[in-house]
């Protein structure tokens, strides 16, 4: 059953570059889409414009309903991991962090407490409630941004490169969390071995276009 749909999207930025020429995609509820390419092929681009996040030419259309119609909180379902997680951290713990979208969405205190601490649980943070964002390593911060994504109770979650920046055991730990979270995913990376593992479904971005759609053993070893 499709939830996401991506149809003839365009956009240029005001200097000019054309950075979406026309991609199409159809995302599967429950499926982790992971889209690769060369740096500059335009997959965070295109992962704003899934999120409603850029006023791109096209239509994309959320559970058959065009996004830019879309008001809170059905819009809230779409959440954003950026690559930097240092833009979705500003608070003074990791707990107002991970609470702020809960409370902007209205709910109730002890429904922001029990999300808090499912969202933590989720990531491996359990016990960093009191915590400063800022003295967390990378890796924790990557983690505690992901719950802040969480915590609004996504059903797609949108990622940027949620590998960049890891050491090689907190990238392992990173892919294996995401393989654990049944929401549905779109992924953007270059990191070959993450699109292996976590890909339900693998699209190759060039050049402003998704040039290709498959399984990953089709798309990473072009058979
Ligand atoms: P990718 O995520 O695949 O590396 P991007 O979506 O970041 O690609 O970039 C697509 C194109 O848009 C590139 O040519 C890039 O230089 C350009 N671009 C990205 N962000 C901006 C921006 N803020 N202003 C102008 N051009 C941009
Ligand atoms: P589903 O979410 O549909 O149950 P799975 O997560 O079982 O799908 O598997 C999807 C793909 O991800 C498979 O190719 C599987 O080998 C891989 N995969 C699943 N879990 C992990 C993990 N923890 N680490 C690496 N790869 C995984």
């Amino acid at each position: 059953k499709e939830i996401l749909r991506a149809q003839n999207l365009r956009y240029r930025y005001p200097d000019g570059r054309e950075a979406l020429r026309g991609v199409d995609l159809s995302v599967a509820e429950g499926e982790r889409l992971v889209l690769i390419g060369p740096n500059g092929a335009g997959k965070s681009t295109l992962l704003l414009a899934l999120a409603g996040l850029l006023e791109v030419e096209g239509e994309v259309l959320y559970r058959g309903e065009p996004l830019r119609g879309l008001r809170d909180p059905r819009r809230l379902e779409l959440g954003i991991l950026f690559q930097d997680p240092d833009d979705q951290l500003f608070c003074l713990t990791v707990y107002e962090d991970v609470a702020f979208g809960p409370r902007q969405m209205g709910l109730p205190e002890e429904e922001v407490r029990r999300r808090v601490t499912e969202a933590l649980a989720r990531v491996g943070l359990s016990g960093f409630e009191e915590r400063s964002p800022h003295h967390l390593s990378f890796g924790e911060r990557r983690r505690a941004a992901l719950a802040t994504v969480l915590s609004m109770g996504p059903r797609v979650l949108l990622l940027d490169e949620p590998t960049s920046n890891l050491d090689p055991r907190a990238r392992k730990e990173l892919m294996t969390l995401l393989g654990q979270i049944p929401t549905t995913q779109v992924i953007a990376t270059h990191d070959l071995e993450l699109a292996y593992w976590v890909a339900h479904r693998v699209g190759l971005v060039f050049r402003g276009r998704v040039v290709h759609l498959g399984s990953p053993e089709e798309v990473l070893f072009d058979e």
